[in-house]
């Protein structure tokens, strides 16, 4: 990955976005003014989009600077109308991941937060890549709405403690546009667009504290170690010198979490353990949601550290006080609740197909990128923006990394729209497990924490 540092002199005079393509096509850095122009071109659909779309590419390709992520977060942040959580009266923290297969840890933790006091204004997003989206996942349920005004959206804070909202129109509009536009033109992979594009929702929540559960592994966008260190460091600073409190979890996506990816079975997988089901294939998640949950705790100020904050979070999980909260934010953003009476009876998918394992042996290593595109085949995700997507597709997996299984064993359940949808989805499951006569190593849930003080020392090693 790129790692450079650059000037960030202001000019003056007339701009014009091919200028700037140029530019950034030559490597050369821009200036705050330069990407405070792009930004807002983009906010304000003035950028045609073939030029946004070389922009993307050539800053992919090029990489950012520091000065300049900041600045493109800055500028973001600064595209439209921004939330202020003061009026709730608590500390207003909020969690957010750089993407991953089966990540619904969103569900989990803003209601496990909110339950213990803080306030938590989410600013989430759809599919992106080979990962699902926390809004496409709660499309599917029937009339739950996530376009809110900020009026509505203080009010279902107020009332409930947590919302769950999208990029709109007015709030962060340039996020709105480039995320979208990035998930069309192959350009997510890179450090210093997905630290503006998530900085960018977070800084205009105005938090007052960001716990990020940055993915390492297989299944993350920077697949590895040293580039997903890089953007947790990255974040953490960009977001501390923007005035937020922030920590970042670097956590493994070298399978998916918890037992489903899709749309809907990712919801009703959450709403089991909200009820107080025992995990059954998803410890992972349990476990990370708590973790993720009792740093936002503590950051909120409930808990003089985290690990009390993950007891106290435990404690909202067994007594019910979490699933309480989960249901009132449904309901507050119009979802129909009784859709979690019978969560077997509102899961209709168009086709389904039990894949039996095609081998014996233990599960090792996974291409969790690929499980991700299965998932996206199958109807879960998108071709074009804008197209709905099918919130009954996904995976539910049977045996996760470790597991002994015999040849002919269940190994995954798949659901699709149709049955002429199963066939690839099923060869790139193929593709994406290896087997082995050994069982694989265990890999550490959480494997480090960057807080404001070794994500600064890290940056200036890595950029000296
Ligand atoms: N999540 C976001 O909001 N943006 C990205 O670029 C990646 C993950």
């Amino acid at each position: 990955m790129p790692v450079r540092t650059g000037s960030n002199k202001t000019g003056s005079g007339p701009l014009h976005m091919v200028d700037l393509i140029r530019k950034k096509r030559d490597g050369a850095a821009m200036n705050a003014r330069e990407i405070a122009f792009i930004v807002t071109g983009a906010a304000n659909e003035s950028i045609a989009i073939e030029q946004l779309s070389a922009w993307l590419m050539a800053a992919w390709l090029n990489g950012l600077t520091i000065e300049e992520t900041r600045a493109l977060a800055v500028s973001m942040r600064d595209s439209g109308e921004k939330f202020d959580p003061s009026r709730v009266g608590k500390q207003a923290v909020d969690k957010h991941s750089t993407g991953g297969v089966g990540d619904k840890t969103s569900f989990l933790v803003a209601p496990l937060a909110a339950a213990c006091g803080v306030a938590v204004p989410m600013i989430s997003g759809r599919a992106l890549g080979h990962t699902g989206g926390t809004l496409d996942k709660l499309d599917s349920i029937p009339g739950f709405r996530s376009a809110l005004t900020l009026a509505e959206f203080e009010s279902v804070l107020q009332r409930c403690g947590a919302a769950i909202v999208s990029q709109t129109p007015t709030l962060v509009p340039a996020d709105r546009v480039l995320y979208s536009l990035r998930d069309r033109t192959g350009t997510v992979e890179s450090p210093g667009l997905i630290c503006a594009s998530i900085l960018s929702k977070k800084l205009a929540a105005g938090l007052n504290a960001l716990v990020l559960d940055v993915k390492t592994g297989s299944g993350a966008f920077l697949r590895k170690r040293a580039d997903a260190e890089f953007l947790g460091a990255l974040m953490v600073a960009t977001a501390e010198a923007a005035g937020t409190r922030t920590v970042a979890l670097m956590t493994d996506m070298g399978q998916p979490l918890g037992r489903t990816a899709g749309n809907w079975i990712e919801v009703a997988e959450c709403v089991e353990l909200l009820r107080g089901g025992t995990p059954a294939g998803n410890a992972d998640l349990r476990e990370l949601s708590l973790r993720l949950a009792g740093w936002m705790i503590h950051l909120g100020g409930k808990t003089k550290t985290a690990e009390q904050g993950y007891w106290a979070a435990a404690g909202a999980l067994a007594d019910g006080t979490a699933f309480k909260v989960f249901l009132e934010m449904i309901d507050a953003q119009g979802g129909e609740i009784s859709i979690f009476d019978d969560l077997k009876a509102a899961h209709k998918p168009g086709a389904t197909r039990v894949l039996e394992s095609w081998k014996s042996g233990y599960v090792g290593e996974m291409d969790t990128t690929e499980l991700g595109w299965a998932v996206q085949r199958l109807g879960a995700g998108r071709e074009r923006a804008g197209e709905p997507v099918d919130p009954h597709a996904g995976i539910e997996f049977h045996a996760r990394r470790g597991a002994h299984v015999e040849k002919g064993q269940p190994f995954a359940t798949l659901y699709a729209t149709n049955e002429t949808m199963l066939a690839e989805p099923v060869e790139r499951i193929k593709r994406a497990v290896a087997f082995s006569d050994k069982s694989p190593e265990e890999v550490p849930l959480v494997s480090h924490i960057f807080a404001k003080e070794n994500a600064e020392t890290y940056l200036r090693d890595a950029v000296r």
